[in-house]
């Protein structure tokens, strides 16, 4: 479904990504671990272009839809149209406080044309349900706990109907006994087949729901694989040693 090819990313003189390449079949899950500054965040926001890479090319279903030597400048409607295939999640929810569950969920299929206010309104009953926040759908996110704010912030991700949906550490702002029930939420959507991206400290997580661990170090790839050639049998000193300090 996605390849990603000597991904290069730049900020000035310091050199964050140094040729990434991944790939990640329909259905699977990839985490992204790695220790802080690595260029985990940087890489999620490349591949959804949010930054753009300097070099490197991201194709989808052996599609290129960004070259990172040729698109410099990407229209705004292409890039619309580009990044339609991506959902994302960010770590403090980014939901807009002055609209309930409800017209967080709907507002940008709306404004998108995908369907009348009441086939809207259906799918997004049907995607809270799927987050078990129903009884919340007429809240404000300043009436919901921060597990839920980030429910809801997956279900409005789901609403677009991404071909790959990205994390980035959906749950590094929540406190610890509210992070499970996000957790649960993306295992949930494994199950239901979603393909997934996931920058995460959560080392158990990640093990219990990957196909695929990356684990990077400064700006490259420095091992991939399941999560039990990962975990249980490292190659390389670098993951060794994160894990050692992580687990
Ligand atoms: P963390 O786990 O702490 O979130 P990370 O692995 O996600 O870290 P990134 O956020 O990708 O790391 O950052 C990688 C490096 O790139 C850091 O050294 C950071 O300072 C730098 N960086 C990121 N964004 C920018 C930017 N917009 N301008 C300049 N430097 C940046």
């Amino acid at each position: 479904l996605l390849e990603v090819k000597g991904i290069k990313k730049n900020f000035g003189k310091t050199k964050v990504l140094k040729g990434i390449d991944f790939e990640l079949q329909k259905g699977e899950v990839l985490s992204i671990i790695g220790s802080s500054g690595s260029g985990k965040t940087t890489l999620l926001r490349c591949v959804n272009f949010l930054e753009f890479a300097d070099e490197g090319t991201i194709s989808i279903d052996g599609n290129v839809i960004y070259d990172g030597v040729k698109d410099k400048k990407i229209k705004d409607k292409e890039l619309k149209a580009k990044r339609r295939h991506f959902g994302l999640v960010f770590q403090d929810f980014n939901l807009f406080p002055q609209y309930s569950v409800l017209k967080n969920l709907t507002l940008a299929p709306s404004l998108l044309g995908l369907g009348t206010k009441e086939e809207l309104e259906k799918q997004a009953r049907e995607i809270i349900a799927r987050v078990d926040l129903s009884e919340k759908i007429d809240f404000y996110p300043c009436q919901l706990s921060g597990g839920q704010k980030q429910r809801v912030a997956i279900a409005r991700a789901l609403m677009l109907n991404p071909d790959i949906l990205c994390f980035d550490e959906p749950t590094s702002a929540l406190d610890p006994e509210l992070t499970g029930e996000v957790l649960n939420v993306i295992k949930n959507l494994k199950d239901e087949g979603s393909t997934m991206i996931v920058v995460t400290h959560e080392m158990e997580f990640a093990k219990n729901v990957s196909d695929k661990i990356m684990f990077m170090a400064d700006g490259v790839v420095e091992e991939i694989g399941t999560p039990e050639q990962i975990y249980e049998n490292p190659q390389s000193e670098k993951t060794k040693t994160f894990l050692a300090n992580s687990l």
